[in-house]
């Protein structure tokens, strides 16, 4: 978890969304719930997903520019839609299910439900309490990513949840703190090797002393991924 490129995913909102405008007054009787989807679809676009998408693209053509080993393997699967980067309002029913265990979401409301109508919604005082905790959040070949952040950071949270895709993160044990360090490490690791492609011994030591810190893996020895 820290902090994506979508695809088809987004183009069938902004086809959904252009039909909120376009096609008005078709389909009258099925007017309600489903009508309220399309507008909340239309306004996630609007306020994250497109914002979105715009840094992700201006992130993409850096590591043209900039090429390393690593941001290499994240061109391409960006390119061949193998990594498919979202807002956290855009995030599928199945995947806010597990990221609400993940993450507190009290500033959505009580239950479940309205937490994730109000995400959907993109509720300012809500999205302000995910964005200040998580930068982003993978499961499957999903990445969801916050929109408001500098274009540095966007660039290192996409290798960070790109390299947990590819270890496919999202089936490991994270209960295991041992899990937890190597996962979070290599992301971590991924940060970096974004921008080049090796790093130092003392580099590779403070990333693991930070994922140590940041996860609170107060069972595991100092310096190392074990017990
Ligand atoms: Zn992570």
């Amino acid at each position: 978890m820290t902090g994506g490129v979508r695809t088809v995913t987004l183009l069938l909102l902004a086809s959904l969304a252009s039909c909120v405008t376009a096609c008005s007054g078709a389909g009258e009787a099925a007017m309600g719930s489903s009508d309220e989807e399309l507008v909340l679809a239309q306004r996630c676009e609007r306020d994250f997903g497109a914002p979105l998408r715009a840094k992700v693209s201006k992130a993409r053509a850096a590591l043209e520019r900039s090429p390393t080993r690593f941001g290499a393997e994240v061109r391409g699967e960006l390119d061949a839609g193998r990594v498919k980067v979202l807002p956290f309002c855009a995030m599928t029913s199945d995947h806010f299910e597990h990221f609400r265990k993940d993450v507190d979401l009290s500033a959505f409301g009580a239950t479940p439900d309205e937490q994730r109508r109000r995400l959907r919604a993109g509720e300012t005082r809500g999205m302000r309490s995910v964005h200040t905790q998580v930068y982003g959040y993978q499961w499957d070949d999903h990445v969801y990513i916050a929109s408001n952040m500098s274009q540095e950071l966007t660039l290192e949270t996409l290798g960070h949840e790109t390299r947990h895709v590819l270890r496919r993160a999202h089936e490991r044990n994270f209960n295991d703190q041992r899990v937890t360090c190597v996962e979070e490490l290599e992301a971590a690791r991924a940060e970096v090797l974004i921008h080049k492609d090796t790093l130092t011994a003392t580099e590779e030591r403070a990333l693991l002393d930070r994922v140590h810190d940041l996860y609170e893996l107060d069972k595991l020895a100092s310096g190392s991924c074990g017990y």
